[in-house]
């Protein structure tokens, strides 16, 4: 009985590895378009992205805490939340130099020793996949000594238009076959940058998105002509949505935090408060502990569901505004943000996928954390992922059995 037991595991455990056993002939393109929220193409005309769900999968994506660019971009690539993989924010204190991390410092945000995990361009060309990335986050770095085998640097302007990125694209599909990725990634600005600045429900959020779709089906367009077309996995996603921020949803920080308590606070939202002292942390938490629309804690008392607070870069106290709000004595205008509850429905992203190893018409019932997004590429591409806090069991639904 023991024995048949064991065969029926066996045979359970093989049958499912061989359910989707990968075709080492694909090719897989992930396209991230910074702040595409989730409901943006049921708001504006999108035929692209509509005609990839309807020949392949349509789903909601949530991405980690905190829900801001740099650190979401790196948790699709390790599958790591930030927590874990050490980018806890576009800026934020290093502890033990003291040197602060921002996007927007050139030496610290290329200091590999930032970026924890194994992203998949490295995991991918250690197991023989050649990789290219048209600017993702932390793609520039030479993390673990190396990059892609093929890569573009952030920091060298002028950067790619965006209709240069997909002929970029298109060009590396084309190269010869012994030197042509099988894997590529590549980034785009949009529509964060207009959510920002209009909001993401307005006319210019409107033109940004559909001149974006456009650019999607130029490019797709153009590979569906090549003899590799069938062989194809196109994933489009982003990295967070956008929510509305104004004027008057704003909560000052002077009024409450006495200058000699902080070292630092990074961000406005969330914000990570660095303390002169360890008793100012509790001094800090008092003042703000009855203040509308934030919410506070000290580092240990982050609630579980947020994964956030064992990385020794988050600050002492954390101040998560509400939905809509910023913790800031800045002057705000009327416009978008995130970096909110990740758990928030403005926050979630949209996520389309379609080719050969996808399902068609597939509408995905649940949505799904991006720590996942990382061991589907390893399962397309055909490599082993790293250890990683998503799993590929979480999307399987997506795929064509077989693949
Ligand atoms: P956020 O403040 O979270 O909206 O950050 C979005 C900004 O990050 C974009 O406007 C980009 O200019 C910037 N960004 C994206 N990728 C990179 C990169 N690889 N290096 C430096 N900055 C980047
Ligand atoms: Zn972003
Ligand atoms: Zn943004």
């Amino acid at each position: 009985m023991k024995k048949l037991r064991l065969f029926f595991s066996l045979f359970l455990a093989l049958s499912t590895v061989a359910l989707w056993a990968v075709d080492k002939e694909q090719y897989t393109i992930i396209v991230s378009l910074d702040g595409f929220r989730w409901d943006y193409c049921d708001t504006y005309d999108t035929p692209f992205l509509n005609a990839m769900a309807a020949k392949g999968v349509k789903a909601v994506m949530m991405p980690s805490f905190p829900s801001k660019t740099f650190p979401n971009h790196y948790t699709l690539a390790t599958g790591l939340v930030p927590d874990h993989h050490g980018i806890i924010a576009n800026s934020f204190k290093d502890r033990a130099t003291g040197k602060r991390y921002s996007l927007g410092n050139a030496e610290t945000r290329s200091n590999p020793a930032y970026y924890g995990g194994d992203p998949i361009w490295l995991t991918a060309k250690r197991q023989g996949v050649t990789t290219a990335t048209v600017y993702w986050v932390g793609s520039d770095v030479a993390i673990k000594g190396d990059h892609a085998h093929y890569w573009h640097d952030y920091q060298k302007k002028p950067l790619l238009t965006d209709v240069e990125r997909a002929d970029e694209v298109l060009r590396l599909l084309q190269m010869p076959e012994l030197e042509r990725p099988h894997f590529i990634m590549c980034y785009f600005e949009e529509p964060d940058h207009t959510g920002h600045v209009a909001g993401p429900i307005t006319r210019a959020c409107r033109r940004e998105v559909e001149h974006l779709d456009s650019l999607l089906a130029y490019m797709w367009n153009r590979i569906s002509l090549l003899p590799e077309a069938e062989k194809i996995n196109l994933i489009v996603t982003g990295d967070h949505g956008m929510a509305w921020t104004d004027a008057e949803r704003t909560v000052p920080v002077k009024p409450y935090i006495k200058e000699e308590w902080v070292d630092a606070i990074e961000g406005d939202l969330p914000a990570n408060i660095y303390v002169k002292q360890p008793q100012f942390a509790d001094s800090i938490v008092a003042a703000l502990a009855n203040v509308d629309h934030i919410r506070v804690w000290r580092k240990a008392d982050i609630p579980a569901y947020l994964q956030y607070g064992s990385n020794p870069n988050v600050g002492d106290v954390l101040v998560l505004p509400d939905m809509g709000w910023l913790f800031t004595d800045r002057k705000v205008r009327r416009g978008g943000s995130h970096g909110f509850d990740h758990t928030a429905a403005d926050m979630h992203v949209g996520f389309r996928a379609m080719g050969p190893a996808f399902k068609v018409g597939y509408e995905k019932p649940d949505k799904f954390a991006n720590v996942c997004i990382y061991p589907l590429l390893c399962h397309l591409i055909g490599v082993t992922p790293s250890p990683c806090d998503g799993s590929l069991d979480s999307v399987a639904d997506m795929l064509i059995s077989g693949n």
